[in-house]
């Protein structure tokens, strides 16, 4: 069922077994997995189904040191969350990304990949991105969209084959983009023990007995009309930056709820990214353009070190892909490129921003130059523009997003990266208080030493590897290739690592089941837990993760005797 709360009786209880909070990728999952267990389910959400940018504008600004955008964009207060206007990208975590590597401080997961591998091929389909199956040599086999005729894919890079130290077989998923809101919401309005709760924003969790458990959560509605909601359990699948938030204001005199030893709101990571090089291709073509897999799902490659170079060369773990030259720039000459940058003002913000950062070259070439490009290739643009309606606006499957090769053959580099787990990189909250009374956040994003080193090693290192094993050859300004990475953009829509999972309260937030440490009736659902945060796009392991806290709740509820019991079940 979905109910407004402005639309509810004001003497209806709000009693629920297991109460979750927020309906992102995150709680939208959790609430479809929770669809029949016979648990009594409420789902608050602070938005309705109808994106109201204002208000969510008002919910979410904070302040943010630059080159990190303001916490208002990047996320999206409405039922469905953020998948109201992320990309689509699925990429599992590796193996690597849980081990403790001597090379990474703050490395090292109380699970294992295993813990959260089997998760992954169910939480594909949740993001409607196909099989659970990352490799070119299978996904791209008979079937695909590019496979040569004996049934073979093209090579990545021509002549990198069977190399240790770079993996040139890997690629990337796409989903339709699911909006979740959407996808799931028929799912959700027929369930017969899951009630949605819309317009009912969460503003203080209340504990009790000593501070061991949560009792009751407030909502408030967009009047400003309070209520309390009790439950047994409860989930905050609120994003990574909203739990640390919810958790701090809640304990107004105190540190914040879990934390035990100031790690709340620590260690934020979001990945960096840059634009790098010049890849020369000297004989073949490499697999540039989007593909689809036999399963009818885009795709892209990629490149990324092997978990055994990482070691080697102690590298965090990054991917490298081929790009197009900066929109911005137009010396590319490409009528599409400019065109698209003449577009911007008509797109949503974050893809403005995405046009405007993140190229060496960030050079912005006045309008009359873009439209000398439009205006000599104006063919080009009306066959793009045909293709972009079909693949694009009315294609349940979208096409990603425009590939354009750069008219020398040559292939910038697209670079993002893992990011050391880092105590100074830490959203914390002001004194400037929102419309219902909740202090604003501050983000102070930053990109470790650590992290601007490895990026370099993995370039050159790169570099040195296309130079021996492939027709490839990496052109890079080597001296101003470390203040080049320092000056990285954070990929705006990733909030990792606020709410760590760990062993013991000394170190972390949550335990391994993701219950908080010493609340064990309060969970975190979202990319805060990452103790570390790998290269991958985040919203596929959150899936994985919320169907797993699914798992665990319906077995450890179903098994206590009373729900009470739960705080003496394992954490
Ligand atoms: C432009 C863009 C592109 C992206 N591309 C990708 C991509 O290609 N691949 C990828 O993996 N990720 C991508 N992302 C990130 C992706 O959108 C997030 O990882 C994902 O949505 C996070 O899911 P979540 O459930 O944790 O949070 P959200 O989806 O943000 O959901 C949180 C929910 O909680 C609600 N809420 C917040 N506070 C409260 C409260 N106090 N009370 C009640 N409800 C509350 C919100 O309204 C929202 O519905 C992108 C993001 C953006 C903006």
């Amino acid at each position: 069922m979905i109910v407004l709360l402005d639309e509810l009786d004001a003497r209806a209880t709000l009693d629920a077994t297991i109460c979750i909070i927020g309906a992102g990728a995150a709680g939208i999952t959790l609430a479809c997995e929770l669809d029949g267990s016979g648990f009594n389910v409420l789902l608050l959400e602070a938005g309705g189904t109808r994106l109201d940018v204002a208000a969510s504008d008002e919910l979410y600004r904070g302040t943010a040191a630059a080159p990190h955008p303001n916490p208002s964009e990047y996320r999206r207060v409405v039922f469905g969350g953020t998948t109201g206007t992320w990309g689509g990208r699925c990429v599992p975590f590796d193996p690597i990304d849980f081990e403790k590597r001597d090379y990474v401080a703050g490395s090292g997961w109380p699970i294992s990949y295993s813990d959260i591998a089997r998760y992954y091929p169910r939480a594909m389909k949740y993001c409607d991105a196909g099989e659970f199956d990352f490799s070119v040599g299978n996904s791209l086999k008979h079937g695909s969209s590019n496979a040569l005729r004996s049934g073979a894919p093209l090579p990545t890079i021509p002549g990198l084959d069977d190399e240790s130290v770079v993996l040139a077989d890997r690629i990337e998923r796409y989903s339709l983009p699911t909006d979740f809101g959407k996808r799931y919401r028929a799912q959700v309005a027929r369930s017969p023990n899951v009630t949605a709760l819309l317009n009912a924003r969460c503003v203080a969790l209340h504990s009790s007995r000593g501070e061991e458990r949560v009792e009751s959560v407030t909502i408030v509605n967009r009047a400003g009309n309070r209520r309390r909601v009790k439950s047994k359990v409860f989930i905050l699948a609120v994003g990574g930056i909203e739990a640390v938030r919810l958790l701090m204001q809640s304990d107004a005199d105190g540190p914040g709820l879990g934390n035990h030893s100031d790690h709340l709101g620590r260690y934020y990571a979001c990945h960096f990214e840059n634009t790098l090089g010049r890849l020369v291709v000297e004989r073949g073509e490499p697999a540039f353009d989007f593909e689809k897999t036999y399963d009818g799902v885009y795709c892209r490659r990629k490149l990324q070190f092997s978990a055994e170079a990482q070691r080697r060369h102690r590298l965090l773990n990054s991917a490298f892909r081929l790009h197009f030259p900066s929109y911005s720039d137009a010396s590319h000459g490409s009528p599409v490129l400019s065109a698209i940058y003449l577009a911007k003002s008509t797109l949503i913000r974050e893809h403005r921003a995405i046009l405007q950062h993140g190229s060496e070259a960030a050079v912005q070439s006045p309008v009359s130059e873009h439209l000398r490009n439009v205006a000599r290739g104006l063919p080009t643009v009306g066959h793009f523009a045909f293709q972009w309606l079909f693949q694009r606006q009315l294609a349940t499957r979208k096409l990603p997003y425009t590939l354009v090769k750069n008219r020398d053959g040559s292939y910038p580099l697209e670079f993002n990266s893992e990011q050391t787990p880092q105590a100074s990189s830490r959203i914390t909250l002001t004194d400037e208080l929102d419309r219902d009374g909740l202090k604003r956040v501050n983000v102070d994003w930053r990109v470790s030493e650590e992290d601007a080193q490895s990026a370099q090693r993995a370039f050159l290192l790169l570099r040195d590897v296309l130079h021996q094993h492939s027709w490839c050859r990496l052109q890079i300004d080597e001296a101003g290739l470390l203040s080049t990475i320092r000056r990285s953009v954070p990929l705006g829509g990733h909030h990792m690592g606020t709410a760590r999972m760990a062993t013991t309260p000394r170190d972390g937030v949550v335990n391994r089941n993701s219950a908080v440490f010493e609340m064990p009736n309060l969970f975190i659902a979202s990319s805060a837990v990452f103790c570390t945060n790998s290269h991958a796009n985040p919203t596929l392991t959150i899936v994985a993760f919320a169907l797993r806290l699914a798992e665990h709740l319906k077995a450890t509820l179903h098994t206590a005797a009373s729900v009470d019991e739960i705080e003496s079940l394992p954490g």
